[in-house]
């Protein structure tokens, strides 16, 4: 291991790859290279993803966890399994609580009347007819976590905040998302009798960003939540800069329906040599239900499926199991992936590699990993074969493969994920304008060429991504 650990130490000091972790060399035999490349060129000159997406968009439409829709998708992506020939397909069902938003009204009142652009919170509470109230102003969701209980009795709060700066990453949708996912729990504390939060997104558009809150121990909110539009957010901080006083009158059918059924959809291409160990891949079939889900997350569905059928048109399986999966329930709380963990707890340990495409359909940028150390090399030769459609390798040590890998990481799946340009993801994310139009097909046939590739290597190449237990159990 020491000399592994100088060539490291050599390769950093010359600067050489993006891996700071690299620590040898590793070809790609070439026929298995070539055979990847050719993949990519089939891919980029493919319209399958593309049809799957305006498939599922078109003929099934908006996908709200534990819906009718929901089921319909899953009969839908299990037929479209059998028709483009996976091995294996099979419906894994499991049950979950059902919310829906109902009908919503919000308009504001004074200091004169002007309709807002809202729309409730995955979790929200419904009202008992109409709420009407002054609001009480907090600049953002700090202010409103140290408000003093009780101290908003009767009143509406407002968390304001600020609109999400457009980057590649999505970077700072975490912290903005605190408004959405515990700005409830200060409001009730409050005792408020609603909370409106500013959307969570980069737009300045008049479309409210849904999306769900953070239960409190299993509690979900019982006051009505509803996020307004970033210029309607914009308009009200306006007013309460001019000192003005400004009343709401809302009302929300939100609420909760009991038991449903949800699933997920895993499709098979088996593997010839070593069947039973496992390549993930995959998207979530759910999706808010006031756009069409073409986004988010119709197109990572598409991409990986297309991916994998590409894959299986090849003249043999590759060595491992190429397993896709269209996950129900990711929206509302990654019940899709808790699920699908807990069902094939058994074979887990199979999972040599996993990711998710849960970003858009803008085209991949960066290739990330997590795996094993000495399996690294193998990710740059990945990285290196795919560069050419525009993809860099970034870092080797990024934990996540995406929102629905998160319970096979934490049971130690290695991950890698192909990082897609997010530069308007949240403009659309979660809005009723997350519709197809928002999908280029050339940048959805980039995707499909870097996912065709990469699985194709994953499963066919003789590397151990996982990580190994070290008989000596020293390795460092
Ligand atoms: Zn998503
Ligand atoms: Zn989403």
């Amino acid at each position: 291991m020491k000399q592994l650990v100088c060539v490291s130490a050599l390769t950093l000091a010359l600067g050489w790859g993006g891996a700071a972790t690299a620590v040898q060399s590793y070809e790609i035999p070439e026929e298995t290279a070539q055979t990847a490349r050719e993949l990519m060129e089939t891919a980029l000159d493919s319209d399958l993803a593309y049809e799957i997406v305006e498939s599922l968009t078109t003929e099934i439409g908006p996908r709200l966890a534990g819906s009718e829709a929901e089921a319909r998708a899953r009969a839908w992506g299990a037929k479209l399994g059998e028709e483009l020939g996976f091995d294996v397909v099979e419906i894994e069902e499991f049950t979950m609580p059902f919310w829906d938003r109902g009908r919503m009204e919000i308009t504001m009142t004074a200091p004169y009347d002007q309709a807002l652009y809202g729309t409730a919170l995955g979790g929200s509470g419904r009202s008992d007819g109409d709420i009407a109230s002054q609001i009480v102003y907090f600049r953002d969701i700090h202010a409103l976590t140290l408000v003093e209980d009780g101290a908003l009795e009767g009143k509406i709060a407002f968390v304001d905040g600020e609109i999400m700066v457009a980057s590649q990453v999505g970077a700072g949708y975490g912290a903005a998302n605190q408004r959405r996912r515990i700005g409830w729990q200060h409001a009730e504390r409050g005792g408020a009798s609603a909370l409106v939060v500013r959307s969570v997104g980069s737009d300045s558009r008049r479309f409210p960003h849904t999306g769900m809150m953070s239960s409190r121990d299993g509690d979900w909110a019982d006051i009505p939540v509803i996020a307004i539009s970033n210029p309607d957010a914009d308009h009200l901080r306006r007013l309460h800069n001019l000192g003005e006083s400004i009343e709401l009158t809302l009302s929300s059918g939100a609420g909760w329906h009991g038991d449903v059924t949800s699933g997920n959809v895993v499709l098979d291409i088996v593997g010839r040599e070593s069947p039973e160990e496992i390549v993930l891949i995959g998207g979530h079939l759910d999706s808010w239900d006031l756009g069409t889900g073409a986004l988010d997350d119709g197109a990572g569905v598409a991409i990986t499926v297309a991916a994998a059928q590409l894959i299986s048109e090849l003249p043999q399986r590759p060595r491992r199991t190429i397993r896709v999966v269209m996950f129900g329930a990711e929206e509302v709380g990654l019940l899709g992936a808790r699920a699908y963990a807990g069902e094939h707890q058994d074979e887990i340990a199979n999972h040599v590699l996993a990711t998710e495409s849960d970003f858009g359909a803008r085209t991949v940028w960066q290739l990330v990993s997590n795996v094993n150390d000495d399996a690294n090399p193998a990710v740059d030769a990945i990285g290196r074969l795919i560069a050419p459609l525009g993809i860099v390798r970034g870092g080797s040590d990024v934990p996540g493969g995406g929102p629905d890998i998160i319970p096979l990481a934490y049971s130690g799946v290695p991950t890698v994920r192909l990082n897609q340009n997010g530069l308007d993801y949240f403009d659309f994310h979660h809005t009723p304008d997350d519709t197809l139009d928002k999908i280029d097909p050339a940048e959805l046939s980039q995707n499909v060429a870097a996912y065709a590739a990469l699985v194709y290597l994953a499963a066919e190449l003789d590397v151990e991504f996982r990580t190994t237990q070290s008989p000596e159990g020293a390795s460092e």
